[in-house]
């Protein structure tokens, strides 16, 4: 998973009344799980923009091949020389396969389908058109290419977390494939962050968690607020493991799950 939605933060006092989780009204649950920003020292970033470079074609957002080339191109000027050279690697000998959706609240995700790796990239971000669209496509590539390493050793849970959809359509994760997911997400935003890192400027949302790369506790407090964001409603079984392991102080109040209204 990789986002590319701002992110939303929460605040709030927190609450000491404690009635029963499923007795609490939402403000109450709320404030419950509302976390002050944790204290870090902001990781320094370069001073310049990324270049773009002018020789990625546009391409338009229900076209295949279009994407496709845009993909490669920018897979080509992918200014990140591990993840470059091995995606390119592994798309050349067929390891791996790119499917586009326009549909996901997700920038990117590497799954397994039929026995084999599928990086699954949102059409909308490589369509879009802005100066700096590219950044977004780069850091995603990035981050996509950390969960191929990922999958290529995955056993157990671990493994279970990128057959989930395949496999598992409608059911529920167990607490070893949500500590499994937490792992990968966290070192997933690791790597897209030391390259957003580079820039003066990449994405806002990310500056959020990108900027406490240095200071575990409020990196683990940023990406906790990503992935509750972006997956409460997808995988709401997992949100008080998330929590526990991210350090909440009330992770149990990640438990009781209320739908976004
Ligand atoms: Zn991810």
């Amino acid at each position: 998973m990789a986002l590319w939605i701002s992110l939303l933060l929460l605040s709030g006092a927190a609450c000491s009344a404690r009635k029963p989780l499923t007795e609490m009204s939402d403000q109450e649950l709320e404030e419950l799980r509302a976390w002050p920003d944790l204290p870090y020292t902001p990781v320094e970033v370069g001073s310049e923009l990324p270049q773009i470079p002018s020789d990625v074609p546009p391409a338009r957002v229900d076209r295949p091949r279009e994407l496709y080339v845009r993909t490669w191109a920018a897979l080509q000027h992918l200014p990140h020389d591990q993840a470059r050279t091995e995606l390119t690697q592994a798309l050349e000998s067929r390891e791996l396969a790119i499917a586009y959706s326009k549909d996901s609240p997700d920038a990117g995700g590497v799954v397994l389908r039929e026995g084999r790796p599928l990086l699954v990239l949102n059409a909308n971000v490589l369509a879009d058109t802005k100066p700096y669209a590219l950044v977004n496509v780069w850091t995603t590539l990035t981050h996509e290419s950390e969960h191929l390493r990922q999958l290529r050793v995955a056993t157990g849970p671990a493994l279970e977390a990128f057959q989930y959809g395949e496999l598992y359509p409608g059911e529920r994760f167990t607490e070893e494939v949500c500590a499994a997911l937490w792992r990968d997400e966290r070192a997933a935003y690791r790597v897209e962050c030391e390259l957003s890192n580079t820039w003066s400027n990449s994405n806002q949302g990310f500056d959020q968690i990108c900027r406490k790369l240095n200071d575990d506790p409020a990196y683990d407090q940023a990406l906790l607020r990503l992935m509750v964001f972006a997956r409460e409603d997808r995988n709401p079984e997992c949100l008080s493991t998330w929590a526990r392991l991210a350090g909440h102080p009330h992770p149990e109040a990640f438990g009781v799950f209320r739908p976004k209204r």
